[in-house]
Order: structure tokens, then C-alpha cells, then sequence
């Protein structure tokens, strides 16, 4: 098969052919329609993530089953499926109380511990595949239907952190980038009263505003938190979801919360940051850290997109061949929504 490999840290993408996968015990392989190409996995190639290479990245699949080995009977060659990104073992107490993201025997990630979908198939254990329904219409968007698992998934899951209600004010920090701009989607899907996107390139707003943003603020001038005060009449957002974590947000994003208001970080690489405990105490403000989403998380988010309730934003699909170019356009912060790489 064609795979496009990682050979060493912080170097281009190599496209080779290397054998196909067969699959083990437990185990399923899939040919790879397209594959999602995203932040968190630019991590990987940019080489701020630590793999053993040579490695091929990329969790954000559309998938057929073509082959399953011994002993899988969840699965069968024809079924569609994504993949949930996270290595998890499935009986711990945190993965069996759906919490699996905490799971006390995580093994990584799907495309940086074992091998994932940039290439033409791609092997996992089966339980990491996860079947369409069959209303979602994969064949005709394997590229959007590829993106849900992660850039659907992940902020349906901080709208249930976070319990937002209609009667919330949501701010989105970082709302240009492409989990920002698929959390101002589902937090507008979840009829938040209103949501304003935060962020320090304003050539990304129009894109926030057709994704569902009321209002949205330039955080280049170092006024957010008054920005914001003043798009709330003076009473604080009731959410604040951070997908920055540095250069000020957190002090912003805290400063800009009312009474009951809840402080949602999202960015593994964040800096840290001082607080006031009184402001925790007089709002009785909580702060929430959320990370990706469970396997129902997200089953519901691919339900959610065949049911028409939301539609993720793919602006750019190219062939395999030119995923190191769509990478150099994510390390500038060039691309709006997600990109794919369309290979099946
Ligand atoms: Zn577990």
C-alpha cells in the first residue's frame, strides 16, 4: 500500500509503499477513504510529540473494513467505520464508568503509538473502529464523515463538561482554529444564547460568524476580558472554552466569567497562570479541563451529523501525495475549519 511515513521528528512526510496490513487476534484492518489532518496531529509532524518512526499519523478516518483476525465478531469486511483516537483498555474503573479518557491503562494515541490513516489501509484492534450508522452518507463525504470523531466529538463533549444551557453565554478562545470553529457549531447547536468567538486573527471571523458566532472579539489588543464584559452588559460570560491555554487567555478568560461561571481549558500545551481564589469563591467559578471525548461522545456526535443536527466544516481536501503541503498551510495557521487528505 501507499503510506505517506514520518521518518525522524520535525521532517517532511515521505510517501513509500510499504506491505498492507494483516490483521492479528482481535484485531481489524480498513482501507482508508479519506483522513482528517488537524492540529493535534500536527503535533506529531512538527515533532512536539514524541513517536518511535517511523511512524504514519492520522486518527480522523473514513473507513471500510476489508479483513478481521481471530476471535473479532463485532466487525465484519463491508462495515463502515471511523476510529476513536485514544488507546484505551476498556475495563478499568474510569473506562467503565464512560470516562475512558481517564483510562489508568491508556496506551496512547491512534496514529502516534501504533500506525494510523495516512495510507491507503490501516490495522487497528478492533474495539478501536467504530461503526457509521447507516444513515450517515460516507460514501458521498468520507471527508467531513471522517472529521467527526474528533473535531464533532470533542466540543460535543465540553457542552456536557460544561452544561451549557440556552440560558448561557459561551465565549470560544482560539475560535479560528479548527476545533474552535467546530465548538462555536455545536455550542450554537446546543442553543447557547450567545456565543462569541475570541480570537487574535481577525481574517477568521467571517468563518466564526457562519459558524454560528453572535459576536466575536479581537484578542490581538490585549483586551479580551473588558471586550467580553462589555458584549455582556457588565455580567461575565457563563462559559469560557479555551483551546490556547497561553499568552493570557486563562487570565482573560477568568476575568471575563460571571457569577456560576465555568472555565473550560483545552490545550495540552498550555502555559501556566495565576488566579485569585476570592473571584473563585465570590462566583464560585469551576474550571474544567476536557480532553477529546468518550466512544459515545463520539457514536453520538456521527448520530448527530446523520440526523442533519450539525455538519462539520472541511475546506480543504487534497490526494495523499500532498499531505506535507497541508501541513506546512496547518503550521501557519492557514487553514479554516479542517483540512483532509481524500485517499480511497
Ligand atoms: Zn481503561
Amino acid at each position: 500500500m501507499k503510506a505517506m511515513m514520518l521518518k525522524a521528528a520535525n521532517t517532511p512526510f515521505v510517501l513509500e509503499t510499504v506491505p498492507d496490513p494483516t490483521p492479528g487476534p482481535g484485531e481489524a484492518v480498513a482501507r482508508v477513504l479519506a483522513c482528517g489532518a488537524g492540529l493535534t496531529i500536527h503535533h506529531t509532524r512538527a515533532g512536539r510529540a514524541p513517536v518511535s518512526y517511523p511512524r504514519i499519523i492520522g486518527h480522523e478516518i473514513t473507513g471500510e473494513i476489508v479483513a478481521t483476525g481471530q476471535g473479532v465478531t463485532e466487525l465484519k469486511a463491508g462495515d463502515p467505520v471511523t476510529a476513536y483516537f485514544y488507546l484505551t483498555c476498556g475495563h478499568c474503573h474510569w473506562c467503565r464508568i464512560n470516562r475512558e479518557t481517564l483510562c489508568e491503562n491508556f496506551r496512547g494515541y491512534v496514529g502516534r503509538e501504533v500506525d494510523g490513516g495516512y495510507a491507503e489501509y490501516m490495522k487497528l484492534p478492533a474495539k478501536s473502529f467504530l461503526k457509521l450508522p447507516p444513515e450517515l452518507e460516507w460514501r458521498a463525504h468520507p471527508a467531513e464523515v471522517g472529521v467527526i470523531c474528533d473535531a464533532i466529538a470533542t466540543p460535543v463533549k465540553v457542552i456536557r463538561r460544561a452544561r451549557v444551557t440556552p440560558q448561557d453565554t459561551v465565549a470560544v478562545f482560539g475560535a479560528g482554529g479548527g476545533l474552535g470553529v467546530h465548538m462555536v457549531k455545536v455550542a450554537r447547536w446546543a442553543r447557547a444564547r450567545k456565543v462569541i468567538g475570541v480570537d487574535v486573527m481577525a481574517s477568521k471571523f467571517e468563518t466564526c460568524v457562519k459558524a454560528g458566532a453572535d459576536a466575536t472579539v479581537d484578542a490581538s489588543d490585549g483586551k479580551v476580558a473588558e471586550q467580553l464584559l462589555e458584549l455582556t452588559g457588565g455580567k461575565g460570560v457563563d462559559v469560557a472554552i479555551d483551546f490556547v491555554c497561553a499568552d493570557g487567555t486563562q487570565e482573560a478568560a477568568l476575568k471575563s466569567l460571571g457569577r456560576g461561571g465555568r472555565y473550560v481549558m483545552l490545550a495540552g500545551h498550555g502555559q501556566p497562570f495565576t488566579a485569585d481564589p476570592g473571584q473563585f469563591l465570590r462566583k464560585e467559578i469551576e474550571l474544567l479541563g476536557s480532553r477529546y471525548a468518550t466512544r459515545q461522545e463520539v457514536l453520538d456526535s456521527l448520530d448527530l451529523v446523520a440526523r442533519g443536527e450539525l455538519w462539520p466544516l472541511v475546506t480543504e481536501k487534497v490526494p495523499l501525495a500532498q499531505a506535507e503541503a497541508i501541513h506546512q498551510r496547518l503550521d501557519k495557521g492557514l487553514i479554516t475549519g479542517r483540512a483532509a487528505l481524500m485517499i480511497g
